[in-house]
């Protein structure tokens, strides 16, 4: 994210946040700006290869791409009026299962554990992408 991002995206930065700045928010997607911001320890597990915290950069990393026009992002529709692929976390983390666990990668290998390893994801988002991927009957 920090090597071949910014080639690609001139004005793209990944910010570390203090625990102090971010309290209980991972991580944050400024797409006007170009911005990630990664809590530290975040970041810090995002580098030492923690699933949890890379799939938190790639969930970013979906906001930054998908949502460019944050009022067509989030709907005046409540969030329980909302389809699922309507909802920006939804889609968010969508991105991030699919950034993360390609689909060739899921149907080779079809079992959470060894997408684990493989992918550097938790069980549940291998858990998750596999359901997502078996349901849309793509493996
Ligand atoms: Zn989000």
């Amino acid at each position: 994210m920090e090597k071949i991002i910014p080639s690609l995206w001139e004005g793209f930065s990944l910010v570390v946040g203090e625990m102090g700045e971010m309290g209980s928010a991972h991580g944050l997607a400024f797409p006007e700006k170009g911005e990630i911001w990664l809590r530290e320890d975040v970041y810090e597990g995002y580098l030492a290869g923690q699933g949890r915290d890379r799939f938190t950069a790639a969930h970013e990393l979906g906001h930054l791409l998908l949502h460019n026009n944050i009022g067509m992002a989030r709907s005046i529709k409540s969030p329980t009026e909302l389809k699922p692929y309507e909802n920006s976390e939804w889609q968010a983390n969508t991105f991030a299962g699919a950034l993360l666990i390609p689909v060739e990668t899921a149907r080779r290998l079809g079992n959470e554990v060894d997408l684990v390893d493989a992918c550097g994801v938790s069980f549940d988002a291998a858990r998750v992408r596999l359901a997502q991927l078996r349901r849309n009957r793509k493996i």
